[in-house]
């Protein structure tokens, strides 16, 4: 199983928020830079980690990005489930259906087990994810522009 690439963002973001001092606050620019994402991707997916309470966005001075108490210890499996969307592994529903969908054995024992891949994630929190050796690393983490990065800075997704 592959996570997509927006369920990896905002893990990364998330993990860079956490080891941040208290007050920091990095615009969503800078945060895309440090752990090497296009700015305009990670916005989309902060816009989604606020509404999932997951990060909180406060605009003006001294604004910016930081994670929430929730967004810390909450557990990871549900929100791994509500960023990916729990649906069927492969396509069984795609155009044209597969003609096993109706009576396919193959396709509940993929749900188990995509199931118990989120299940496995229910203990850990960001909090956990970021102690070492890994906190050290995000923390040491700087600028690094890729594509669609670039200078600027801004309060969050929404500007
Ligand atoms: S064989 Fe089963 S799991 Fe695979 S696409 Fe068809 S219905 Fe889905």
């Amino acid at each position: 199983m592959r996570l997509t690439k927006s369920t990896d963002i905002a893990l990364r973001i998330a993990m860079r928020l956490a080891v941040l001092d208290e007050g920091a606050n990095p615009t969503t620019r800078e945060v895309a830079e440090a752990v090497g994402v296009p700015y305009t991707h990670a916005a989309k997916v902060v816009s989604r980690l606020q509404h999932l309470g997951v990060v909180e966005a406060r605009r003006g001075h001294g604004g910016g990005l930081s994670l929430t108490a929730a967004g810390r210890t909450g557990s990871l499996g549900p929100l791994l489930r509500e960023l990916e969307g729990v649906g069927d592994v492969v396509g069984c529903e795609d155009e044209p259906p597969c003609p096993l969908r109706a009576a396919c054995r193959l396709r509940g024992a993929l749900r188990t087990a995509q199931e118990a891949f989120f299940a496995t994630l229910d203990p850990l929190s960001i909090g956990d994810l970021v102690a070492a050796p890994t906190g050290p690393v995000l923390l040491g983490l700087t600028a690094r522009p890729g594509p669609g990065t670039g200078p600027g800075r801004d309060a969050g997704p929404s500007d």
